[in-house]
């Protein structure tokens, strides 16, 4: 596929180069499944995929129907609805396996992320005699750092000493791997869990989970990854690298709405283990038994045995309604048009910046390597503060701010153009005007 679109070295900061790019774009009409917001006087550019994706076109349809089923058919919708409410989350899982790289038996659809991170980690951060220790990477999304901390004090254990964090070197963005790698030998048999966001939200730096899985396992550890920035970006092989557990959410490169349903993934070496420790609940209980609520936790095999509640069906509607657009397209398509895409969004960017290098410039924080990074570009610009930010948004662009001048963008190769990016930059330079 990759063959047919033009070579990155022609390039060209041009309308019309990027409407022949769109033009040739295998996935082109995918675009048109998505609504985009229109709260503007201009057209927006919606860069921001990776916070909230855009609303699939489909997804009123699949709400509605469990509406209309829950209508007509008040509880008996468990059963009697088109997909019954009791087992509604299992239209979910292959796709969403196949989104992940992963067994149906290792994914479920359930709760929201940070609710997953934590029924994970009771489950797979269990300190004891030396091997207590967290790693992490520094500035984790906060809600990653809070759950972390809270799960080192719930086991009564002294947060300085218990989270190590790697950090960026002094003077550089980006946390080297090699320094996680040496942080996992160095820790050793006190090293219980590594846990790192697979891309950083900050940044957009992808790490090698591979790589780090396996120095992870091999000083003993267990090794878990939030995929918030990953899923439904990267081309990831969670079964294959042999990660131990996973979650994410699905509102972001997922498009499920907001606040949507989140996704779990706990590798097949565990899914027989129903000595695991566990936080449980009633929809993780053995199916066939479920409804007989006898006292004693039987969980079902494989990931479905972390679930708690019962499922909020119209947050599972709308993910199914994303989950048949991403089956459509599949991973390996999107991930070659992210490549290309972000790689001509950088292109224009640069363009930009050495035509106004007397007023502004901007330097990539992400890094260059396009194996090294999804969809997200973080550029920090140099010279111009929050101002920059405010005459882009003005403009109708849609992308994020973070202090003190850095601007994250992701063109989502679902719904965004080549034409998209080439508007980013002309739009910025008007702001920087
Ligand atoms: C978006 C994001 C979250 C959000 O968690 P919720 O429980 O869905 O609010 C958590 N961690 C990371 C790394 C994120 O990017």
């Amino acid at each position: 596929m990759a063959g047919k679109f033009f070579p990155m070295s022609q390039f060209e900061n041009t309308l019309n180069y990027a409407q022949q790019m769109d033009e040739q774009d295998p996935l082109k009409e995918f675009r048109g499944k998505f609504y985009f917001p229109d709260f503007h006087e201009k057209t927006v550019r919606y860069f921001t995929g990776n916070s909230l994706g855009l609303q699939p076109k489909t997804t009123v349809k699949y709400i509605a129907e469990e509406l209309e089923a829950w209508a007509k058919f008040g509880v008996e919708g468990h059963f009697l609805a088109k997909r019954p409410w009791f087992s509604y989350h299992e239209n979910l899982t292959e796709m969403a396996a196949n989104v992940v790289g992963a067994l149906p038996i290792e994914v479920v659809i359930t709760h929201s992320l940070t609710t997953n991170l934590h029924l994970l980690m009771v489950s797979f951060y269990r300190p004891s005699g030396k091997r207590t220790k967290i790693l992490c990477e520094a500035k984790a999304f906060p809600s990653d750092q809070y759950a972390l901390e809270s799960q080192v004090k719930f086991h009564g254990l002294d947060l300085s000493e218990h989270l190590v964090e790697v950090a960026p070197r002094e003077g550089e963005q980006l946390i080297r791997e090699e320094d996680i790698l040496a942080k996992i030998e160095e820790l050793g048999d006190e090293l219980a869990l590594v846990m790192i966001g697979g891309v950083n939200y900050y940044t957009g730096q992808l790490f090698d989970m591979k790589t780090i899985t396996e120095a992870g396992h091999k000083v003993g550890a267990i090794v878990g990854f939030d995929l918030a920035h990953a899923a439904g970006n990267i081309n990831l092989k969670l079964h294959d690298w042999g990660v131990d557990f996973a979650a994410w959410c699905g509102y972001k490169y997922l498009n499920s709405s907001p606040g949507g349903v989140s996704g779990m993934f706990v590798h097949e070496r565990h899914a027989f283990s129903p000595e695991l420790p566990r936080f449980a609940g009633w929809w993780g209980y053995d199916k066939d038994k479920r409804f007989q609520m006898e006292p004693g936790f039987i969980p079902m095999r494989g990931a479905e045995g972390w679930q708690l509640s019962n499922a909020p069906i119209l947050g599972m509607a709308a993910h199914l309604a994303s989950l048949e657009i991403f089956a459509e397209a599949g991973m390996e398509r999107i991930g070659e048009k992210r490549d290309l895409m972000t790689a001509y969004l950088e292109f224009v960017i640069e363009d930009i910046s050495n035509k106004n290098a007397d007023r502004c410039t901007f330097e990539l924080i992400t890094p260059r390597d396009k194996t090294k990074r999804g969809a997200q570009l973080s550029i920090m610009a140099k010279g111009q503060g929050k101002a920059l930010f405010d005459a882009l948004s003005d403009l109708g662009v849609v992308a994020d701010w973070r202090e003190p001048n850095v601007v994250r963008v992701a063109p989502a190769p679902l719904y965004n153009s080549f034409e998209d990016c080439y508007w980013f930059g002309q739009l910025l330079e008007q702001a920087i005007q």
